[in-house]
């Protein structure tokens, strides 16, 4: 029977550029793994599309979907639910591909108590004041709602030790290059436990 395949969670504080640097792993790498497109209550962004950035849905649906035990995981973040379909998941690993989520914090770590031996990355800003000036210019944010960010990212740091690897957000290359590096890595592991 072939190997079940690897759960990569890749996590880490708003603004860090998780998204960016996933899409980098997925151009670069897209044949090697499948990506779990998460469920969300936010509103559409102009150019995003349904099954592709996310799955839009209902308040209703969702929590339908929470009640039917439906989710891996889920968090609500601000003001809106994001939640990680568990049977694609489930289903995906067991043909013996590598699973990569993209997910916050608080997700992360209810993977990590469901599935410890998934692989968990902590994106790293360079520093905090790097990580405001990005927060800034994305230019999407109130000043409060910059302020509740930082404060949560500053949190989110702590929480560092439950991650198997961190890796710092100097320029998406290098990031992307070195998350690549880990899962090979991973691969050639004689045991995992
Ligand atoms: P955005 O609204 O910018 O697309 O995403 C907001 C945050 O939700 C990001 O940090 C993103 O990584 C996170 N996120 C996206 N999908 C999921 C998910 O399925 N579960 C959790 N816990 N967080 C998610």
């Amino acid at each position: 029977m072939k190997d079940r395949g690897l759960l990569i969670v890749l996590s880490g504080p708003s603004g860090v550029g998780k998204g960016t640097v996933r899409k980098a792993i997925f151009d670069n790498y897209s044949n090697e793994f499948d990506y779990s497109i998460s469920m969300t209550t936010r509103k559409r962004r102009e150019g995003e599309k349904e099954g592709i950035d996310y799955f839009f849905r209902t308040k209703e649906e969702f929590e339908q979907l929470i009640a039917e035990d439906g989710l891996l995981e889920y968090a609500e973040y601000v003001g809106n639910y994001y939640g990680t379909p568990l049977d694609y998941v489930n289903q995906t690993l067991d043909e013996g591909r590598d699973v990569f989520l993209e997910i916050e914090v608080q997700g992360a770590l209810k993977v990590r108590e469901k599935m410890p031996e998934g692989i968990f990355i902590f994106l790293s800003p360079p520093d905090l004041d790097e990580l405001k000036s990005r927060i800034v210019n994305r230019g999407t944010d109130s000043d409060e709602m910059i302020e509740r960010r930082m404060h949560k990212a500053v949190e989110e740091l702590k929480l560092i030790q439950y991650y198997d690897y961190v890796v710092e957000n100097d320029t998406v290359k290098n990031a992307a290059r070195k998350i690549r590096n880990i899962i090979e890595s991973e691969h050639l592991k004689v045991t995992r436990n």
